[in-house]
């Protein structure tokens, strides 16, 4: 739909007529920098500048409900009912700019938020495997990649090297731990390109972790290695929830309740199967990248998310279809 005729359907404010009982939409951030443009080769489309970033929390601030995750959680848990166009603020995977970009604008407007962290990133000092793979195949200078299966992939163009990062994906998004870094560094061996070990600043420290909980955020769980939940074996999937789970908790010396599902390549990214996992390790809520909002009586361990424009006027339409209960 065209921008003008957007507006015109937000002025008249037809969508908050047919807005269908309380519900809470969960915004999904992943990075936030100052020039989106330096870092495009190795995160890809994930990064909001600065300046939109703020002109959406500011719309947040001033024309909707910034809530905390656990208000919502438990107010699904309890039955109550969640705060009108109440809306939570997330952000995956863990990097450095959520704590010295992000959050200085949300702790000024005072917007609590979520960050789920990638613990096997931090603690390695590395990027997670889509942004490092991506890298790779942007950058190598060969005309060819043959995958596992002994089937070739040209690189001559960005389409073409596109492709072949896609297929790439499809296969590490099934392995986890050792066998995924494996994984990658053969693939960088490969095409003989590698993300430069400086860009391992761009993943957050504990320290920074810490100073996000210390000024009062979530700090939750998105794996230990990244992968999609749904296609690794049962006992991994358990460890990822697990593990992830205790070391953060032993780093932050708080409960983690809240998970987030990597969604890296393939669907579905969860399962009831790995609901039930998520459940047993303890985890209060999880959510996940299907697009919709929170309402009363959804299950709190595979939450709908929605995925903000780059621009305020953007999110605005996002948030409004989004509680009218249209598709976004
Ligand atoms: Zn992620």
């Amino acid at each position: 739909m065209k921008d003008l005729a957007k507006r015109a359907i937000l002025a008249s404010g037809a969508l908050r007529l047919i807005s269908p009982g309380a519900t809470a939409a969960i915004l999904m951030y992943h990075s936030v920098m100052p020039e989106p443009a330096a870092h495009s080769d190795s995160l890809g489309g994930i990064i909001h500048s600065e300046s939109e970033f703020r002109a959406q929390m500011e719309l947040l601030a001033r024309d909707y409900h910034p809530v905390s995750l656990n208000e919502v959680v438990d107010g699904l848990n309890s039955q109550k009912d969640l705060p009108s166009r109440s809306v939570v603020v997330t952000f995956d995977d863990g990097y450095t700019d959520n704590s010295e970009v992000a959050m200085p604008i949300l702790n000024q407007l005072g917007i609590p938020a979520a960050f789920y962290v990638t613990v096997d990133c931090v603690e390695q000092r590395k990027l997670p495997w889509p942004s490092r793979l991506r890298f790779a195949f942007r950058k190598t200078k060969l005309r060819a990649w043959v995958d596992s299966r002994g089937a070739a992939w040209q690189l001559d163009d960005s389409d073409s090297r596109e492709r072949a990062y896609l297929v790439s994906c499809d296969d590490c998004c099934q392995l986890s731990g050792k066998v995924q870094e494996d994984f990658v560094r053969s693939v960088e061996e490969q095409v003989q390109a590698a993300v430069p070990g400086d860009l391992s600043s761009l993943i957050m420290s504990y320290d920074q972790i810490r100073s996000l909980a210390q000024h009062g955020h979530i700090v939750g769980s998105h794996t230990m290695t990244h992968p999609n939940m749904a296609y690794i074996p049962e006992q991994d999937a358990k460890a990822e929830l697990a593990e992830s789970k205790q070391r953060l908790e032993r780093e932050l010396k708080v409960t983690i309740r809240h998970f987030s599902y990597p969604c890296p390549a393939m669907t579905p990214h969860w399962n009831e199967k790995t609901v039930a996992q998520s459940r047993s390790v303890g985890y209060d809520s999880a959510v996940t990248t299907n697009g919709g909002v929170t309402r009363c009586g959804d299950n709190p361990l595979s939450l709908k998310r929605i995925r903000p424009t780059k621009t305020a006027e953007g999110l605005r339409w996002n948030l409004e279809c989004a509680f009218a209960g249209r598709a976004v």
